[in-house]
């Protein structure tokens, strides 16, 4: 029987098999068509309608064996031969690619000088052989494969399932906290605004230029307030779509920490917190984007300032390690339980209930929009570093205190080298 004109559908994920047993059987005058995965096999295999399917048994997702048992289902394939080529040729695989519906069974790697004439016997109406009990035993061994991974998939799915409802409630959460955050200056805005006015319908002659000054500063202030949150928006948005883009020069750490020190030194005296800044000036001169950087410190020192007790103390050290440098911010807070130390650097994560949200950026356990660490992360890790943190639980009666590490590699090119 002349069979140069057959259609051949081969289902492998592995590339250079494909490829191998395409240019193979074309050149004998097959059609020849290729699948990467078991469910696009099922499709290609109803739509073109071979007369002999190549199957892999080892596919990722669904195997070769069940998507052989699903063919079978299917009137057009309940009759053509369906060969398995697998590369574990261990006791019982032939039995159980045969009970599972295959009518061949050829073991990799191919051997390229017979494997045409073995497909083509194949085409002709090969069967190999299996009996009756055989059958029987290799079936039942087969059913239950299936219900294992029957199994395992449902678990993969609740998983996901679990997962996508905790984000969906993450950003639920985080829209709340997002209006909330904008209505507080917004109500400012509209205060001040709205006192401008009266002032200027009543033609009122207390309306100095000293009060007008006063309201030009409380406009600033929402002002400044909502450009805060909407860039912090916007930082995170770029980080989740990789588009953060770095302005790399030398950065001194020391004087990162510095102009922070400065920053914080209001909170911090009113708060009673004691900063303890190591000798930062003999790390070396590292390569990033300075003012990203300032910011994933930035956020970094705010919480343990937001999550120290008043009157509790923050350290902050450097070292040098091989060619990195590890920014240590340590604080005498609350600490964080071991189950949520790496969900924190999630976006939209906020530990704890909302609630307890604050707007304020330096009350004590003032919770802010959950993007804090998540952009220290996008922006440490957009320069090829690490943050992580060390704490024993969360207790705010005992203050067991958290230690988050910066590690950031001293010169960026070397690392992409590495990568
Ligand atoms: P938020 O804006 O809520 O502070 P972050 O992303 O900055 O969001 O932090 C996420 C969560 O991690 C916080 O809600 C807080 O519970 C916890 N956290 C962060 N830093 C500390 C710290 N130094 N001590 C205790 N808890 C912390």
């Amino acid at each position: 029987m002349e069979h140069g004109k057959a259609t051949i559908l081969y289902i492998e994920d592995d590339p250079a098999s494909r490829r191998l047993v395409q240019r193979l059987l074309s050149n004998k005058g097959y059609e020849v068509f290729v699948a990467d995965d078991g469910l696009k096999g099922i499709s290609l295999a109803r739509e073109k309608r071979p007369q002999l399917i190549l199957m892999d048994i080892n596919l990722p997702g669904m195997g070769g064996r069940e998507i052989t048992t699903r063919l079978r289902s299917l009137p057009h394939f309940t009759e053509i031969p369906i060969v398995a080529l697998t590369a574990n040729a261990s006791p019982g695989s032939r039995e159980l690619a045969l009970a599972a519906g295959c009518t061949g069974f050829l073991t990799k790697p191919i051997d390229v000088s017979v494997f045409p004439d073995q497909v083509e016997d194949y085409l002709n109406g090969r069967v190999e052989p299996l009996s009756a009990a055989e059958k029987n035993i290799h079936l039942q061994r087969h059913a239950q494969n299936l219900v294992e991974q029957l199994e395992d998939r449902i678990n993969e799915l609740e998983t996901a399932n679990r997962r996508l409802r905790e984000l969906d409630r993450l950003k639920s959460d985080f829209i709340i906290m997002v209006s909330h955050e904008l209505r507080t200056p917004l109500t400012l805005i509209s205060g001040y605004a709205h006192l401008m006015d009266e002032q200027l319908k009543q033609n009122n002659e207390t309306f100095t230029a000293e009060m007008i000054s006063g309201v030009a500063e409380g406009l600033n202030q929402g002002v400044d307030r909502m450009r805060g949150v909407v860039n912090e928006i916007i930082k995170v948005a770029r980080i989740a779509s990789g588009t953060l883009d770095l302005a790399i020069g030398p950065v001194r750490l020391s004087d990162i920490v510095q102009d922070l020190q400065e920053e914080f030194q209001e909170v911090i005296d009113k708060r009673r917190l004691n900063l303890h800044i190591g000798d930062l000036s003999k790390l070396p001169i590292i390569e990033g984007d300075g003012i990203q950087l300032k910011a994933a410190v930035d956020n970094v020192l705010g919480n343990a300032v937001k999550y120290t007790p008043d009157g509790g103390s923050i350290f902050i050290v450097g070292r040098t390690m091989g060619d990195t440098v590890d920014l240590i911010i340590q604080d005498t807070g609350i600490g964080i339980p071991g189950g949520e130390q790496t969900k924190i650097f999630d976006q939209f994560y906020a530990l704890g209930s909302i609630e307890h949200h604050s707007t304020s950026k330096s009350a004590f356990q003032g919770g802010g929009l959950g993007l804090g660490l998540a952009i220290a992360k996008g922006i440490v890790e957009a320069h090829n570093g690490r943050i992580w943190v060390e704490s024993d639980k969360r207790d705010p009666n005992s203050s067991p205190g958290s230690t988050f590490h910066i590690l950031l590699p001293i010169d960026q090119a070397s690392q992409r080298i590495n990568l």
